[in-house]
């Protein structure tokens, strides 16, 4: 089946009819507000919608990812062929006893204020982080000393044949901003974060404390990925970039930050094709001048407008 309307048709056989647009224009879902259209964009309700689309897709053999928040990824301009997941609706936070068990969807900042609210301890340090459980467990997402790894007790995801599994932490191979479930092909959709009690105020300290740097030292006030690139071995990124001149350096509508070296804002209505410029030009000055190669953090996906 490769005809766009008869994938259109089983889409609403499988998702509730108003979850499923045609050629949606993803740059309205990103942090960066950056990227071109995908055909498809569901949203699915129930974890049963999702196994469903999943079984379809390998069946058609339709391309499919996984969309959280969008504050790690730049989609190209040309957009992305195939089904884009959005698992915004599933958002369900709760707890039991000292843990906290949070559906995919809901973001890494609301199940850290949940714990707050619990008075429990451990997720402090994904109070800033704008991305989605899901999200946070494919980057395995950290902030200021601490990382998913250090908290996640088990996850159940869907694999790749549309089961529902459940996998510990351990089996997860979460390590510096990194995981195995982009090549196990999991789809992450419930995590248990084991967590310790402490008092409220204790909590709310720390977080405070995190939010302030975080709001001083980074250009909130303008979209963006976060930190581009990941932390080189034995250097800092910013460090690097700020030390070879690149704040300020635009290209098009995209400029290297002049508040945190390390990102790189969208100022002025830049593309896709502006940001992945300037990412290059970051690495190639840096690689230059120190010899140090910048690996991306951020992911970029998508096809090229021309192609
Ligand atoms: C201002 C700003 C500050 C940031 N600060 C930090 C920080 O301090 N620390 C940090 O680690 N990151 C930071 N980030 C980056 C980002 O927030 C994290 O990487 C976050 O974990 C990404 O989550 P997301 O839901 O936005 O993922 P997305 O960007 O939507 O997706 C990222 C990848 O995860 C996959 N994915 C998403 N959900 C699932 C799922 N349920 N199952 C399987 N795969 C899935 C997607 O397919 C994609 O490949 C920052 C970003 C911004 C914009």
């Amino acid at each position: 089946m490769n005809n766009k309307q008869k994938i259109h048709d089983k889409l609403l056989e499988l998702v509730k009819k108003d979850n499923v647009k045609v050629d949606e224009l993803l740059k309205n879902h990103l942090y960066t507000k950056l990227g071109g259209r995908a055909d498809f964009f569901i949203t699915p309700t129930s974890f049963e919608e999702i196994q469903k689309v999943v079984k379809f897709s390998n069946e058609e053999n339709i391309p499919f990812m996984l969309l959280g928040n969008g504050s790690n990824l730049i989609i190209k301009d040309g957009g992305i062929r195939g089904i884009i997941i959005s698992l915004k609706q599933l958002n369900d936070i709760s707890t039991d006893g000292t843990t906290v068990v949070a559906q995919s969807g809901a973001r890494i900042i609301d199940a850290s204020r949940h714990a707050l609210n619990e008075k429990l301890s451990g997720l402090e340090f994904a109070c800033g982080i704008p991305g989605t459980v899901g999200g946070a467990l494919y980057m395995n997402a950290g902030a200021y000393g601490g990382e998913i790894k250090d908290v996640l007790d088990y996850a159940y995801v869907i694999d790749k044949h549309g089961e529902l599994v459940k996998r510990l932490a351990s089996d997860l191979e979460l390590d510096y901003r990194t995981s195995n479930i982009e090549k196990n092909k999991d789809i992450v959709i419930e995590a248990t974060f084991s967590l310790k009690p402490a008092k409220y105020e204790d909590i709310k300290e720390v977080m405070d404390d995190l939010t302030y740097k975080r709001e001083s030292k980074q250009p909130l006030e303008y979209p963006s990925c976060g930190s581009v690139f990941k932390r080189p071995p034995g250097y800092f990124a910013g460090k690097l970039i700020q030390d070879s001149q690149l704040q300020g350096t635009t290209i098009g509508g995209a400029e290297v930050s002049t508040k945190h070296a390390g990102f790189i804002v969208n100022k002025n209505n830049a593309t896709t094709s502006d940001y992945i410029s300037l990412i290059e030009h970051v690495q190639k000055t840096v690689k230059e001048k120190f010899g140090v190669d910048l690996e991306r953090e951020v992911r970029i996906i998508g096809e090229d407008l021309s192609s």
